[in-house]
């Protein structure tokens, strides 16, 4: 045995320490989490490693992990073949804070400007560090994966120093052993132990063995035949990918080859959407991988933004595993890949549309919020049209109640006519009753009702769908009044002429500068005027909410 050196934490370490050795019992078995997530992320590190074929120590040695309880010397051990470490990696990683949660839990410890934080250490997850909120000591034994490393021993009680030691008989990768408190005497019981891996570690990567028997699912559910995967295992899949404890309401499980190799499964989830996942700044759910190693955990350049309840898993064999998160950034094939995903979710939902109406209206009412963020957020025509398919639409044609898709209005327009009619009103009742749809009904055109104001702005941004175009009733009246002066069909019960030119010149003086123009129609028929905007979707819901504090 070589010397032993005796070294001092970082204060920040020594700070963390100390509030995590204090920690409620409620939050102590996270502790199981971390050092599997480690292990797991050492693993994954090291078959990159060998996907590079550079040579390593104990090539042989399979990827898994191994953690044992010892009831009678009162024992966690965790033991992995991953990576391992250095002297100077375990004295970088396991006496400083590098580590982002970590970091985040200290900062919310200073800035509550209470140093207890103990509520809310789960929520962090800081790392290697809780194996103290369990451990009176704690011993790492480790050697690098790089040919010729030395083998260490990390060790410590968590207070102010730890000493590193060489070590004998290690082979490549982890192992840690915690000498467990008195309070803490659980976490050597087996059954007690895997309660706590299900609960947390099912779908780690790599196979996980409690005292010799393998207790982890380790499918990687998105590279099977999609005929092979039973509703139940999309269950659980979907509860681990989304963490949440709902099922999906929508399960695509998507492989093709062309024009890129994807291999990808998305769930919707049952639940209807929280603020936050409202949230623009929330992040994307949907994990990135390459041949099953993980590469992003939240991608934000694999699907748009208003995708973004949208959970699962996309993994590319023709995604370079170098690929940095710069790279991924610009990356024409992150643009391809994009594209392809965002037409088959459409396309997806479209279908899913067609099979059941009710299934796919209760969802809208749920999720159809994304659809307009996604058109006025797309620049691609086609694409905006694919999401301007899902929308659901009351109609003048329809019953109240019934809705029509914006597809299914095309299909019923005569031919010849170019334009989809839409009003925009708060109610059923108000469209109904509206002179703008009075003076078109002569014509027996359908109208879309729309009845949230942005939906309004939705259709004037998408201008166009099958090269048809989108046209407010208000604006199409305007129109057809610059043609319509000499209209000859005026009944008993309308204005004469002359008692017409003197109606609208007083109405020209005295609306003088409030308004553009002051016109006739003969268009209405139990609605004595009309107002008409130029650009209505932008005013209207300016209008509404002023007339509205206004009364
Ligand atoms: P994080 O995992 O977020 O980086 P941790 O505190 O959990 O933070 O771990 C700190 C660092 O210690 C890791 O980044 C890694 O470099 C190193 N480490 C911890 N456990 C292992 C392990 N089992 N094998 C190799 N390195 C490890
Ligand atoms: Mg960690």
């Amino acid at each position: 045995r070589g010397p032993s050196d005796k070294l001092e934490f970082q204060a920040e370490t020594r700070k963390l320490l100390d509030i995590v050795a204090r920690s409620l019992y409620s939050e102590k078995e996270v502790f199981i989490r971390e050092l599997i997530s480690n292990s797991s992320d050492a693993l994954e590190k090291l078959r990159y490693k060998q996907l590079g074929e550079e040579s390593m120590e104990d090539v042989d040695l399979p990827l898994e992990i191994h953690i044992a309880g010892d009831e009678s010397n009162k024992t966690f051990t965790i033991q992995d073949t991953g990576l391992g470490m250095t002297k100077d990696e375990m004295i970088q990683s396991l006496g400083t804070i590098a580590h982002s949660g970590s970091k985040a839990f200290l900062d919310s410890v200073n800035k509550d400007g209470n140093d207890t934080g103990k509520n809310i250490i789960g929520q962090f997850g800081v790392g290697f560090y809780s194996s103290f909120m369990v451990g009176h000591k704690v011993d790492v034994y480790s050697k690098s994966y790089i040919p010729g490393s030395k083998a260490y021993k990390w060790t410590s009680d968590g207070t102010g120093t730890y000493e590193l030691s060489e070590a004998e008989g290690v082979q490549r990768g982890t192992k840690i052993v915690v000498h467990l408190k008195g309070e803490s005497h659980e976490f050597c019981i087996e059954s007690y132990i895997k309660d706590v891996i299900t609960k947390y570690s099912n779908f780690v990567g790599v196979p996980i063995f409690l005292n010799g028997k393998k207790v982890n699912i380790v499918q990687a559910l998105w590279t099977l035949d999609p005929k092979e995967v039973t509703e139940e295992m999309h269950e659980e899949f979907y509860r681990f990918i989304a963490n949440v404890s709902d099922r999906p309401r929508y399960s695509l499980h998507y492989k093709t080859d062309a024009p890129l190799n994807i291999r990808s499964l998305f769930y919707i989830p049952q639940y209807k959407p929280t603020l936050f996942d409202m949230s623009r700044e929330t992040d994307m759910s949907v994990q990135l991988y390459s041949r099953k190693v993980m590469i992003l955990s939240k991608s934000n350049m694999i699907l748009p933004k208003w995708l973004r309840f949208m959970k699962g898993v996309v993994d590319s064999e023709d995604i370079p595993l170098n690929l940095s998160r710069e790279l991924l950034q610009d990356s024409g094939l992150i643009r391809k890949l994009n594209h392809v995903l965002t037409n088959k979710i459409i396309k997806f939902l479209h279908e899913q549309a067609k099979k059941d109406p009710l299934k796919y209206y209760s969802f809208y009412e749920d999720y159809g919020l994304f659809f307009r963020e996604g058109i006025m957020t797309t620049h691609d025509q086609d694409t905006r049209e694919g999401i301007a398919r899902l929308l659901r639409f009351e109609s003048s044609k329809l019953p109240p109640g019934e809705r029509t898709s914006i597809e299914d209005y095309a299909s019923r327009m005569k031919a010849g006519t170019r334009n989809i009619f839409y009003l925009s009103a708060p109610s059923r009742e108000i469209a109904e009753g509206s002179p703008y749809l009075e003076a078109l009904r002569k014509k027996d055109a359908e109208v879309l009702f729309l009845y949230e104001p942005y939906d309004e702005l939705v259709l004037m941004n998408l201008g166009q769908f099958d090269k048809k175009n989108l046209k407010s009733i208000e604006n199409e009246i305007l129109d057809e009044q610059e043609d319509n002066n000499n209209v000859d069909e005026a009944d008993d019960k309308s204005l004469k002429q002359e008692d017409a030119d003197v109606l609208m010149n007083w109405l020209k003086t005295t609306l003088l500068n409030r308004v553009n123009k002051v016109k006739l129609t003969r268009k209405l028929s139990s609605h004595p005027c009309v107002i008409t905007v130029q650009e209505m979707g932008s005013a209207r819901h300016f209008l509404r909410t002023t007339f509205a504090d206004k009364s």
